[in-house]
Formats: structure tokens, C-alpha cells, sequence
């Protein structure tokens, strides 16, 4: 059988998780605000609403065409340039509200495998609120480049978030930066700043975990009202643009370092018994499956080591998160994890 390589047909140069661990703080405001920044700065755009609590994605953005089967894969709507696909499409909004874990994991596997994006800058990622098994699954599924949080300066909201940076810290996700969202009410541009939701909350968490604060958005009615109606503010004159196209410009600059860390650039198959992988730093190494197996990590394995024959090949093998492989062998086990590290030290 051939080695199916996740994310092979497709060139997704960052994938960016964008979390709250709350709902209600402006997260799918800020993931279309961000990719219209993102697209006035001149790159191409994706969003995935993987919010299947309460899917907004596409009441913002209204589609130009909605989405196709093609070939068995999923050919995504659009709306003004930009690709997204959205549990809204499959679903009535009220059957989205019970979606179980399970079946969440597998929706967001569909989303995240058999949607046909293409070539894209950026994919936007609207994550579902909370700290559980569907938002690990989906750090883990989706490849992500980094996260970016999003907050309100309320304490509620700050300890929610913090959870949610707990989470991207113990999957080894790189957090992009904070965005401080309904930092203050201003009347009118140079009028005295009201902090109805108090002062700088988003800001010290940033300094606290040492994460760098993209930028802080006001309290604008514009911004609910262009969403509303399901157009960019990015066609107005309104102001607040301003706020999105440096959150924008701060989430590119951060990247740029965030990249520099050691990663996985490409994993080939050799044979049907090897398979390389070539590093961020050049490198390329060349790894046997039987190797590999006779050390799989996993619980099961390493209770009761099996003999390993060197004829072992494997149906897939595919990055998980930023931090390791998973190999599904064609004899035996697919679960456990090999790091970076790991298998960094066993090239050598
Ligand atoms: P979440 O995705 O976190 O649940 P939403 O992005 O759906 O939150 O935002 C919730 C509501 O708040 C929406 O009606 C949105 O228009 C509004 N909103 C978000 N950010 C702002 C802001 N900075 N100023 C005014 N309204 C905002």
C-alpha cells in the first residue's frame, strides 16, 4: 500500500490555531479580521471554522460559492478570495451544539485531510472554546506553525486563556503572541479611553508568560456591524483597520522567529523500508521502519517488545504538532509518538 504523507497534496506554508479557551471574547471576529489584514498584506488566506460549538465563520464572511465534492475530496467555499469551509455547512447551528468528542475528532480529521486548500499562506483556524480532548486533537491533527491567543482584559476571561496557553505549552505548540480584544471605549478618535472591562488584564498575562502581545483592539461597534452584515471593514475608511493590519504585520515578524526552531520540512518514502526526513536545518536523515518499530515509545509496546522482522513497512506516517512523527506500521502498532529529539539522537 503507498505511504500517505499528511498534508502531501497540499501547500499550507503556516497553520495558525487561534484559541481563547472562552467563548464570547471576539476570537471568530478576529479570525476574519486578521485574514482580510492577512490578505491586504498580500498573502492568500484559508480559514477553517473548527468552532462546531457555535460556528459564526459563516454569517462573517457569506460565501461567493459554497463547497464541492470533487474526486472525493472537499473543494471549499469562498468569499471575497478567501477559501473556508465550516461545521455550518453540514449542519443545522442547533445539531452543532451536541456534537460529542468523538465524532468532533473525526469532523475536524475531515476538515483538516480532505479539504482541498491548496496553496495558501495562511490557514486560520478558529478553534473551539475550552482546553479538552477535541482542541489537543485538533493541535495535533492540524500541523499547526503556532497559536495565537485571544483574551478580554476581564479576570474570567484571563483565566481562561491561561489554561488554553497551558495547553498549546504541554502539546509543544509555539504561542505566536497574545491579542488584548475590548481593551477600552473611545467616543471618538483623541477622546479620553474608557477600560469597561478594566485595564491592561491581556497585557500582563503577556508579560507574565513572556509571550509577545500583538496588539490591542477597542470597543467598536463598526467591528460587529461589518461582520453582521457579512462584509470586510477593509472596505470602509473605519479606523480600527489600522488595529488588524498591525496585528497582522506583528503575527508575520514573530513567525519569522518562531521558524528558525528545529522542525520537519519534508518526510519522503525511500523503499518500501525506509522513509527520510530533511530538517529545518538542512539535514536529511534516512530512518528503517523495523528500526523504528523494535523502539516504539508506546505503552503496549514497551510492556510486551515484540520481534520486529526487518521486512516491516508502514501505511502512513505523519507529523504530530510540531514535536514529533506518528508511523502506522503495516504490521503492529500506530501509536506511539517519536520526538524530534528522539529521533534527531538516533541519526547520529
Ligand atoms: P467568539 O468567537 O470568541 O465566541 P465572536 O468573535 O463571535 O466571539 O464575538 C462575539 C460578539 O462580540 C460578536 O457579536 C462580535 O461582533 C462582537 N465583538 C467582538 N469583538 C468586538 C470589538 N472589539 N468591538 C465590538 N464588538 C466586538
Amino acid at each position: 500500500m503507498p505511504l500517505k504523507m499528511f498534508g502531501k497534496s497540499q501547500t499550507l506554508r503556516n497553520v495558525i490555531g487561534i484559541a481563547a479557551g472562552k467563548g464570547g471574547v471576539g476570537k471568530s471576529s478576529l479570525t476574519v479580521n486578521l485574514a482580510y489584514a492577512l490578505q491586504k498584506l498580500g498573502y492568500s488566506v484559508g480559514i477553517l471554522d473548527a468552532d462546531l460549538y457555535g460556528p459564526s465563520i459563516r454569517r462573517m464572511l457569506q460565501e461567493d460559492s459554497l463547497p464541492k465534492q470533487k474526486e472525493g475530496r472537499i473543494v471549499p467555499a469562498f468569499s471575497k478570495g478567501i477559501p473556508y469551509i465550516s461545521m455550518s455547512f453540514f449542519r443545522s447551528a442547533d445539531k452543532a451544539s451536541c456534537v460529542r468528542a468523538p465524532i468532533a475528532n473525526g469532523l475536524i480529521g475531515q476538515f483538516v485531510r480532505d479539504v482541498d486548500w491548496g496553496s495558501l499562506d495562511f490557514l486560520l483556524i478558529d478553534f473551539p472554546p475550552g482546553t479538552g480532548d477535541i482542541q489537543i486533537t485538533l493541535s495535533q491533527m492540524a500541523n499547526l506553525t503556532g497559536a495565537l491567543v485571544i483574551t478580554t482584559p476581564q479576570k474570567v476571561a484571563i483565566d481562561d486563556v491561561r489554561k488554553c496557553i497551558e495547553m498549546f505549552d504541554q502539546v509543544k505548540i509555539p504561542l505566536i503572541g497574545l491579542v488584548e480584544n475590548m481593551s477600552y471605549f473611545q467616543s471618538k478618535e483623541g477622546s479620553e479611553k474608557n477600560y469597561l472591562f478594566g485595564k491592561d488584564g491581556g497585557k500582563e498575562l503577556a508579560l507574565e508568560r513572556g509571550i509577545p502581545l500583538l496588539g490591542t483592539i477597542p470597543i467598536d461597534p463598526k467591528i460587529g456591524q461589518y461582520l453582521d452584515a457579512g462584509e470586510s471593514i477593509f472596505s470602509s475608511k473605519e479606523p480600527v483597520q489600522g488595529v488588524f493590519l498591525e496585528i497582522g504585520a506583528a503575527l508575520v515578524s514573530n513567525l519569522k522567529e518562531i521558524k528558525k526552531s528545529l522542525r520537519i520540512v519534508s518526510l519522503q518514502l525511500q523503499d518500501p523500508f525506509h522513509f527520510q526526513i530533511q530538517w529545518s536545518d538542512g539535514l536529511i536523515h534516512q530512518y528503517r521502519f523495523s528500526d523504528l518499530q523494535s523502539k516504539c515509545p508506546c505503552a503496549a509496546c514497551i510492556e510486551n517488545p515484540q520481534v520486529i522482522e526487518n521486512s516491516v513497512s508502514a501505511r502512513e506516517v505523519r507529523n504530530v504538532g510540531h514535536y514529533g512523527i506518528k508511523i502506522d506500521f503495516s504490521s503492529g502498532c500506530s501509536h506511539g509518538i517519536y520526538g524530534l529529539d528522539f529521533l534527531r539522537e538516533l541519526a547520529k
